[in-house]
Protein backbone atom coordinates (compact mmCIF):
# COMPACT_ATOMS: atom_id res chain seq x y z
CA UNK A 1 0.00 0.00 0.00
CA UNK A 2 0.96 3.46 -0.98
CA UNK A 3 0.78 6.62 1.52
CA UNK A 4 1.24 10.16 0.41
CA UNK A 5 1.11 12.48 3.13
CA UNK A 6 1.13 16.25 1.93
CA UNK A 7 2.11 18.14 4.47
CA UNK A 8 3.76 22.02 5.13
CA UNK A 9 5.57 19.50 7.80
CA UNK A 10 7.06 16.67 6.98
CA UNK A 11 9.64 16.72 9.27
CA UNK A 12 6.52 16.57 11.84
CA UNK A 13 5.77 12.67 10.61
CA UNK A 14 9.66 11.02 9.04
CA UNK A 15 10.32 9.59 12.88
CA UNK A 16 6.89 8.22 13.75
CA UNK A 17 6.63 6.78 10.27
CA UNK A 18 9.75 5.12 10.92
CA UNK A 19 8.49 3.72 13.87
CA UNK A 20 7.45 0.63 15.63
CA UNK A 21 4.34 -0.81 13.53
CA UNK A 22 4.49 1.83 10.99
CA UNK A 23 8.43 1.89 10.59
CA UNK A 24 8.03 -2.43 10.71
CA UNK A 25 5.52 -2.18 8.14
CA UNK A 26 7.56 0.08 5.80
CA UNK A 27 10.61 -1.56 6.01
CA UNK A 28 8.80 -5.07 4.82
CA UNK A 29 7.80 -3.55 2.15
CA UNK A 30 4.02 -3.42 3.36
CA UNK A 31 3.52 0.00 3.00
CA UNK A 32 5.41 2.91 1.19
CA UNK A 33 5.29 6.75 2.87
CA UNK A 34 5.73 9.22 0.14
CA UNK A 35 6.13 12.94 1.82
CA UNK A 36 5.43 15.70 -0.37
CA UNK A 37 5.31 19.67 1.02
CA UNK A 38 3.21 21.84 -0.90
CA UNK A 39 5.83 24.54 0.06
CA UNK A 40 7.93 22.65 -2.89
CA UNK A 41 5.12 23.58 -5.48
CA UNK A 42 5.21 27.47 -4.86
CA UNK A 43 6.05 29.86 -7.27
CA UNK A 44 7.59 32.77 -5.78
CA UNK A 45 10.83 33.31 -3.97
CA UNK A 46 9.57 33.34 -0.65
CA UNK A 47 7.44 30.14 -1.62
CA UNK A 48 4.49 31.15 -0.33
CA UNK A 49 2.10 28.48 0.90
CA UNK A 50 -0.70 30.25 2.55
CA UNK A 51 -2.52 33.66 2.27
CA UNK A 52 -5.13 35.82 4.25
CA UNK A 53 -8.73 34.90 3.93
CA UNK A 54 -11.22 36.59 1.81
CA UNK A 55 -13.82 38.37 3.11
CA UNK A 56 -11.62 38.67 6.04
CA UNK A 57 -10.82 37.63 9.83
CA UNK A 58 -8.20 35.91 11.39
CA UNK A 59 -5.91 33.56 10.45
CA UNK A 60 -4.22 32.67 6.99
CA UNK A 61 -5.21 29.82 4.68
CA UNK A 62 -3.51 27.41 2.99
CA UNK A 63 -2.95 28.47 -0.85
CA UNK A 64 -5.11 26.43 -3.08
CA UNK A 65 -2.17 26.72 -5.93
CA UNK A 66 0.95 24.47 -3.85
CA UNK A 67 -1.39 21.74 -2.46
CA UNK A 68 -3.09 21.29 -5.88
CA UNK A 69 0.45 21.06 -7.50
CA UNK A 70 1.18 18.38 -5.04
CA UNK A 71 -1.15 16.22 -5.81
CA UNK A 72 -0.98 16.59 -9.39
CA UNK A 73 2.37 15.58 -9.30
CA UNK A 74 1.84 12.04 -7.85
CA UNK A 75 2.84 9.63 -9.63
CA UNK A 76 -0.30 8.07 -7.97
CA UNK A 77 -3.00 9.29 -5.81
CA UNK A 78 -5.31 6.92 -5.19
CA UNK A 79 -8.23 8.17 -2.99
CA UNK A 80 -7.70 11.28 -1.62
CA UNK A 81 -8.53 12.57 2.07
CA UNK A 82 -8.92 15.44 3.14
CA UNK A 83 -8.48 15.35 6.89
CA UNK A 84 -10.55 18.36 8.60
CA UNK A 85 -12.81 18.55 11.77
CA UNK A 86 -15.65 19.14 8.98
CA UNK A 87 -14.99 15.43 7.86
CA UNK A 88 -17.01 12.30 8.86
CA UNK A 89 -15.52 10.78 11.95
CA UNK A 90 -12.94 8.57 11.09
CA UNK A 91 -13.71 4.92 12.86
CA UNK A 92 -12.94 1.27 12.97
CA UNK A 93 -14.88 0.92 10.02
CA UNK A 94 -13.56 3.72 7.63
CA UNK A 95 -10.13 1.96 8.45
CA UNK A 96 -10.87 -1.21 7.01
CA UNK A 97 -12.31 0.56 4.10
CA UNK A 98 -8.76 2.60 3.01
CA UNK A 99 -6.95 -0.50 4.07
CA UNK A 100 -8.38 -2.22 0.74
CA UNK A 101 -7.32 0.90 -1.17
CA UNK A 102 -3.64 0.47 -2.79
CA UNK A 103 -2.83 4.18 -2.94
CA UNK A 104 -4.73 7.03 -0.53
CA UNK A 105 -3.12 10.15 -0.10
CA UNK A 106 -3.84 12.22 2.98
CA UNK A 107 -3.89 16.13 2.87
CA UNK A 108 -2.64 17.93 5.88
CA UNK A 109 -4.54 21.62 6.54
CA UNK A 110 -2.47 23.87 8.46
CA UNK A 111 -3.81 27.71 9.92
CA UNK A 112 -7.47 28.11 8.91
CA UNK A 113 -7.70 25.24 6.52
CA UNK A 114 -6.76 24.77 2.80
CA UNK A 115 -8.76 26.84 0.29
CA UNK A 116 -12.09 24.94 -0.20
CA UNK A 117 -11.34 24.42 -3.77
CA UNK A 118 -8.84 21.68 -3.29
CA UNK A 119 -11.66 19.74 -1.82
CA UNK A 120 -13.70 20.68 -4.39
CA UNK A 121 -11.63 19.57 -7.54
CA UNK A 122 -9.46 16.63 -6.25
CA UNK A 123 -10.41 15.13 -2.69
CA UNK A 124 -12.43 12.26 -2.97
CA UNK A 125 -13.32 12.33 1.49
CA UNK A 126 -12.92 14.63 3.88
CA UNK A 127 -11.97 12.82 7.60
CA UNK A 128 -12.28 13.91 11.37
CA UNK A 129 -10.56 11.99 14.04
CA UNK A 130 -12.58 13.50 16.80
CA UNK A 131 -14.34 16.87 17.71
CA UNK A 132 -11.78 19.02 19.10
CA UNK A 133 -9.45 21.32 16.54
CA UNK A 134 -5.89 20.33 16.23
CA UNK A 135 -3.09 23.06 15.17
CA UNK A 136 -2.41 20.66 12.07
CA UNK A 137 -3.67 17.49 10.25
CA UNK A 138 -0.37 15.68 10.86
CA UNK A 139 -1.84 14.46 14.27
CA UNK A 140 -4.32 13.24 12.29
CA UNK A 141 -2.69 11.61 9.34
CA UNK A 142 -0.77 9.75 11.61
CA UNK A 143 -3.65 8.54 13.58
CA UNK A 144 -5.19 7.36 10.04
CA UNK A 145 -2.17 5.88 9.04
CA UNK A 146 -1.32 4.15 12.38
CA UNK A 147 -5.07 2.95 12.63
CA UNK A 148 -5.02 1.72 8.70
CA UNK A 149 -1.57 0.07 8.12
CA UNK A 150 -2.33 -2.32 11.44
CA UNK A 151 -4.83 -3.82 9.62
CA UNK A 152 -2.74 -4.59 6.41
CA UNK A 153 -1.76 -8.62 6.03
CA UNK A 154 1.30 -9.20 8.15
CA UNK A 155 1.88 -5.61 9.61
CA UNK A 156 1.79 -7.21 13.26
CA UNK A 157 2.90 -10.24 14.26
CA UNK A 158 1.09 -13.06 16.62
CA UNK A 159 1.28 -11.24 19.83
CA UNK A 160 -0.48 -7.65 18.87
CA UNK A 161 -2.64 -9.20 16.32
CA UNK A 162 -5.65 -6.92 15.55
CA UNK A 163 -8.09 -9.39 15.40
CA UNK A 164 -8.81 -9.14 19.22
CA UNK A 165 -8.49 -6.06 19.49
CA UNK A 166 -11.63 -3.50 20.33
CA UNK A 167 -14.02 -2.78 17.23
CA UNK A 168 -12.74 -5.34 15.17
CA UNK A 169 -16.22 -7.68 15.93
CA UNK A 170 -17.84 -4.53 16.94
CA UNK A 171 -17.62 -4.39 20.67
CA UNK A 172 -14.61 -3.87 23.29
CA UNK A 173 -11.92 -6.00 23.82
CA UNK A 174 -11.19 -7.58 27.42
CA UNK A 175 -8.89 -6.21 29.59
CA UNK A 176 -5.26 -7.71 29.27
CA UNK A 177 -3.17 -8.60 32.45
CA UNK A 178 0.77 -9.87 32.89
CA UNK A 179 3.55 -11.21 35.30
CA UNK A 180 3.50 -10.86 37.92
CA UNK A 181 0.41 -12.29 39.13
CA UNK A 182 -0.07 -10.01 42.22
CA UNK A 183 0.67 -5.84 41.87
CA UNK A 184 0.06 -4.03 44.66
CA UNK A 185 -1.94 -6.65 46.36
CA UNK A 186 -3.90 -6.99 43.52
CA UNK A 187 -4.75 -10.62 41.73
CA UNK A 188 -4.70 -11.24 38.29
CA UNK A 189 -8.29 -13.25 37.59
CA UNK A 190 -7.83 -16.60 38.18
CA UNK A 191 -8.99 -18.23 34.79
CA UNK A 192 -6.39 -16.84 33.07
CA UNK A 193 -3.91 -18.75 34.76
CA UNK A 194 -6.19 -22.02 34.70
CA UNK A 195 -4.79 -23.13 31.57
CA UNK A 196 -8.18 -23.96 30.72
CA UNK A 197 -8.25 -22.06 26.91
CA UNK A 198 -12.47 -22.39 26.38
CA UNK A 199 -12.93 -21.19 30.37
CA UNK A 200 -10.03 -18.01 28.96
CA UNK A 201 -12.31 -17.51 26.12
CA UNK A 202 -15.52 -17.51 27.60
CA UNK A 203 -14.48 -14.91 30.23
CA UNK A 204 -13.13 -12.82 27.72
CA UNK A 205 -16.16 -12.99 25.75
CA UNK A 206 -18.04 -12.13 28.75
CA UNK A 207 -15.96 -9.22 29.94
CA UNK A 208 -15.81 -8.12 26.47
CA UNK A 209 -19.26 -7.64 26.42
CA UNK A 210 -19.89 -5.95 30.15
CA UNK A 211 -16.84 -3.60 28.95
CA UNK A 212 -18.94 -2.72 25.72
CA UNK A 213 -22.53 -2.30 27.74
CA UNK A 214 -21.42 -0.48 30.24
CA UNK A 215 -18.71 1.84 28.84
CA UNK A 216 -20.13 1.85 24.75
CA UNK A 217 -23.57 0.98 24.83
CA UNK A 218 -24.14 2.70 21.53
CA UNK A 219 -21.70 0.03 19.92
CA UNK A 220 -24.54 -2.62 20.50
CA UNK A 221 -27.03 -0.53 19.26
CA UNK A 222 -24.61 -0.25 15.88
CA UNK A 223 -24.79 -4.06 15.84
CA UNK A 224 -27.84 -4.54 16.26
CA UNK A 225 -28.62 -2.37 13.42
CA UNK A 226 -26.26 -4.27 10.94
N1 LIG B 1 -10.70 26.28 10.59
C1 LIG B 1 -10.81 24.86 10.73
C2 LIG B 1 -12.16 24.52 11.33
O1 LIG B 1 -12.59 25.22 12.24
O2 LIG B 1 -12.78 23.52 10.92
C3 LIG B 1 -9.73 24.32 11.67
C4 LIG B 1 -8.36 24.39 11.08
S1 LIG B 1 -7.17 23.58 12.09
C5 LIG B 1 -6.57 24.87 13.10
C6 LIG B 1 -5.82 23.30 11.00
C7 LIG B 1 -5.79 21.94 10.36
O3 LIG B 1 -5.66 20.93 11.34
C8 LIG B 1 -7.02 21.53 9.56
O4 LIG B 1 -6.99 22.07 8.26
C9 LIG B 1 -6.93 20.02 9.56
O5 LIG B 1 -6.09 19.54 8.53
C10 LIG B 1 -6.27 19.72 10.90
N2 LIG B 1 -7.23 19.30 11.91
C11 LIG B 1 -7.60 20.00 13.02
N3 LIG B 1 -8.48 19.31 13.76
C12 LIG B 1 -8.68 18.13 13.12
C13 LIG B 1 -9.49 17.01 13.40
N4 LIG B 1 -10.28 16.95 14.46
N5 LIG B 1 -9.45 15.97 12.54
C14 LIG B 1 -8.66 16.01 11.43
N6 LIG B 1 -7.86 17.07 11.12
C15 LIG B 1 -7.87 18.11 11.96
Amino acid sequence: MIFNIVTLFPGFLREPLEMSVLGRASRAGTVEWRLVDPRDFTQDRHRTADDEPFGGGSGMVMKAGPVWRAVESLPERGRVVSLTPRGRPFDHEAAVRLSLEPVVTLLCGRYKGIDERVTESMVNEELSIGDYVLSGGEPAALVVADAVVRLLPGALGDHDSAATDSFYDGGLSAPAYTRPREFQSLEVPEVLTSGHHSAVARWRARESDRATRNRRPDLLDLNAAD
